[in-house]
């Protein structure tokens, strides 16, 4: 039952790692009156963002853009570039690697999901010699591709890319390359062009600071050629009509105007800090709350410090302790809503979203209602991480994190 006592003042503190909280800029640009999305102004709008669009997933090549959820997007990756039967290599990091994998089953590929062994998956990024010694074996080349998340929202882990298409190509495999960064976009750096990726997924309620509801596929000529012959049936997603349609700014069906009138103002913002700033920015803020997760003398879920993620960290609580529980009196006491632990993490973990629209003092505060909320909880805490994260954040300019 909704509660409806539930009044309470100020701003409710968004701090999951996405929809993270929508800036007031953006609200503003899609409070304005719905147009025609067959007229001029309309063709003007589309041709304007899907070219900016194109600066932050750093590519020349088209970015489609669905009115769809990152999930539709992972479908439409998976549709237009394979064929049902088709072997797939999926790595597990965690949760949304775990639902991808269903996801292609569902589709009638044949994922193999390889890790580490036991939890250390969810531990760590992706393995990328895992995957080169994979693809050596496969001197058939029956893997047509490699499917890896970028930034894996459900324990706060990255993972190198740039070392994944360089396994890639060291076992000389022409597997597409297929990457879900939903949530590491316009957070932690990632580079389509460079990295030599064959679709890029990405989600409008994470990195872009948007609502929930639009999605995208960056892609590459390579997966334009497979898109073409490849056999998965396919109309929604296909992106030949969209492409098509987006040569003059326009889509195939009804898009989601008020989102894209979002996503103008989101890429201005973004593009007028400068990608670079707004990177550094998210390293400084997740350095400042991993500074805080370490007073409290709790483990950091990430066991790798050269792929902490940017755009989230994950608490581990100690044995005894449901993470669940603490969530809800952080929840309940201080209006804060945390992320839950999800899959094979329910119940032993956290997770702090430290994405987008957030200053300093908006992470003093989260980390505040977590201090108060896990001693509430009775978990004992080595020192106080809220004293920790202000002196890191005093003693760390951005300039000197650049
Ligand atoms: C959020 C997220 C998804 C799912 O996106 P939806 O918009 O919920 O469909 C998939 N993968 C990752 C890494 C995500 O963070």
């Amino acid at each position: 039952m909704l509660n409806l006592d539930f009044h309470p003042a100020g701003r409710h503190f968004l701090q999951i790692p996405g929809p993270s909280p929508v800036p007031d800029r953006i609200l503003r640009a899609m409070s304005l009156p719905t147009i025609d999305h067959r007229g001029p102004e309309f063709g003007a709008l589309g041709r304007e963002l899907l070219g900016k669009v194109k600066n932050v997933f750093r590519t020349e090549n088209p970015v489609i853009i669905y009115p769809a959820s990152g999930t539709g997007a992972w479908e439409a990756a998976l549709s237009n570039t394979l064929s049902p039967g088709d072997e797939v290599l999926m790595f597990e990091t965690g949760h949304f690697a775990t639902l991808w994998h269903r996801m292609a089953r569902r589709l009638q590929l044949e994922p193999e999901f390889i890790g580490l062994p036991g939890y250390e998956g969810w531990r760590h990024g992706v393995q990328a010699d895992m995957i080169e010694a994979r693809l050596r074996e496969d001197t058939g080349h029956k893997l047509k591709a490699v499917c890896v998340v970028h930034n894996e929202t459900s324990t706060g882990v990255t993972s190198d890319i740039a070392a994944v298409r360089r396994a890639m190509d060291a076992a000389g495999h022409p597997a597409l390359l297929l990457v879900d960064t939903i949530s590491g976009l316009a957070s932690a750096d990632y580079r389509h062009d460079e990295w030599g990726v064959d679709v890029t997924i990405s989600g409008s309620q994470k990195g872009l600071m948007l609502p929930p509801g639009i999605s995208f596929n960056a892609v590459s000529d390579k997966a334009i050629e497979a898109s073409r012959h490849n056999r998965m049936p396919k109309s929604f997603w296909a992106w030949d009509e969209i492409l098509e349609a987006n040569q003059n700014g326009y889509w195939p069906y009804t898009p989601s105007t008020n989102l894209l009138y979002g996503l103008n103002e989101s890429l201005d913002m973004l593009l007028e800090e400068g990608l670079e700033h707004v990177l550094a920015r998210h390293q400084r803020w997740a350095a400042g709350v991993r500074t805080a997760v370490q007073a409290w003398g709790l483990e950091i879920q990430c066991q790798d410090p050269a792929v902490y993620s940017p755009v989230l960290t994950g608490v581990v609580m100690p044995e005894g302790t449901d993470a669940d529980d603490v969530r809800r009196i952080i929840y309940e006491r201080f209006d804060l809503s945390l992320g839950t632990g999800l899959g094979k993490a329910k119940g032993k973990m956290f997770r702090i979203g430290h994405l987008g629209d957030c200053n300093d003092l908006t992470l003093i505060a989260t980390l505040g209602g977590c201090e108060a909320g896990l001693k509430l909880a009775g978990v004992p805490l080595k020192g106080s991480g809220v004293t920790a994260a202000l002196d890191y954040f005093a003693g760390h300019s951005l300039e000197a994190a650049r």
